[in-house]
């Protein structure tokens, strides 16, 4: 496994570092200019993957690398007081793991979420997430949930989506809520994968179930507790509820599941609502689906994998 790391530099001025990085390094770089602006500057995008040959070298011709929460504060101030960044800013934006075949094939666990997230709901959606906690957010000066968990109601949806090579869809809040067809649904069955549930989706104001479309549900929760970091994660317990959250350090984070804690003869898991994109905001965390490597072979081997993206998770 490795991180491949998406950089902005802000306010680029040097058109050499471009053609460096491109020339030399062999990284294609973005370029998107400022509307409005009449400098020739400009912003600089790239994604540097950390096994690069020459990775430390790279790092050296890069300027001032500052944290997202600087960002963040730098933003703010920016639009407070009407003005565009002034200095060359340079921001690791996202990590980006990327896992061989080999890692994934020998994992006995592996995390999914699906990037096709076209199904929206009626509104009724937000009913459908809830939390017993609700907490005091600083930033958004109001309150907000210490979590969401998705209630086993079934959703009601504007429009049916078209499949075509698809195989999964993600719920446009979440790409860890999954639905499937009725032809995937019959082939997961005929398998017998122990722990899913295919939930009936229904039209908007209709009562009657949609033919080509469920959401797959797991029966089973993993134990809150026996989800531990492995690495690049911080623990946060909220003062309200005691619940553990895990909060990803710049969006690169991995956990694992304790050994032995969970049933090997279960292929479908979903994680307690216990992860957030940063311990800045400790707010609406979010689960995880985690299959079996059994799940997960069949899901490649029957090349039905568009737009699902995986990680493994190991065992601590
Ligand atoms: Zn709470």
């Amino acid at each position: 496994m490795y991180y491949i790391r998406h950089y902005i530099i802000e306010n680029c001025k040097h058109h050499e570092l471009k053609a460096v990085l491109e020339e030399k390094y062999n990284i294609s770089c973005c370029v998107s200019t400022y509307p409005f602006s009449n400098t020739d500057n400009y912003k600089l995008i790239f994604d540097l993957p950390e096994n690069h040959p020459d990775f430390e070298e790279i790092l050296t011709i890069i300027p001032n690398i500052i944290s997202n929460e600087e960002y963040n504060r730098l933003l703010e101030e920016c639009i407070r007081t009407r003005t565009i960044m002034s200095e060359e800013i340079t921001q690791i934006v996202l990590y980006i793991p990327v896992y061989s075949d080999e890692e994934l094939y020998n994992a006995e666990w592996v995390s999914v979420r699906c990037a096709n997230s076209k199904i929206e709901d009626d509104f009724n959606g937000y009913e459908k997430y809830y939390s017993d906690c609700k907490i005091w957010a600083e930033k958004q000066n109001s309150f907000a949930w210490c979590h969401r968990r998705l209630k086993r109601e079934p959703f009601h949806i504007n429009h049916v989506p078209k499949w075509r090579n698809k195989s999964f869809m993600s719920y446009l809040y979440s790409e860890a809520v999954l639905f499937c067809s009725a032809r995937v649904k019959n082939i997961l069955e005929k398998s017998d994968f122990a722990g899913i549930e295919f939930l009936p989706v229904y039209k908007k104001s209709g009562n009657e179930p949609l033919d080509d479309i469920y959401q797959l549900k797991s029966k089973f929760e993993i134990p809150n507790e026996t989800i531990a970091v492995e690495s690049d994660m911080d623990v946060i317990v909220c003062e309200n509820c005691g619940m553990k959250k895990l909060a990803y350090k710049q969006t690169r984070g991995r956990y694992g599941i304790l050994k032995n804690s969970i049933s090997k003869d279960i292929d479908f898991y979903e994680t307690s609502p216990m992860f957030l994109a940063s311990s800045d905001e400790p707010f609406e965390a979010h689960h995880d689906l985690i299959i079996s490597q059994r799940l997960y072979r069949f899901i490649k081997d029957n090349h039905m994998d568009t737009g699902l993206f995986f990680e493994v998770i190991e065992e601590l």
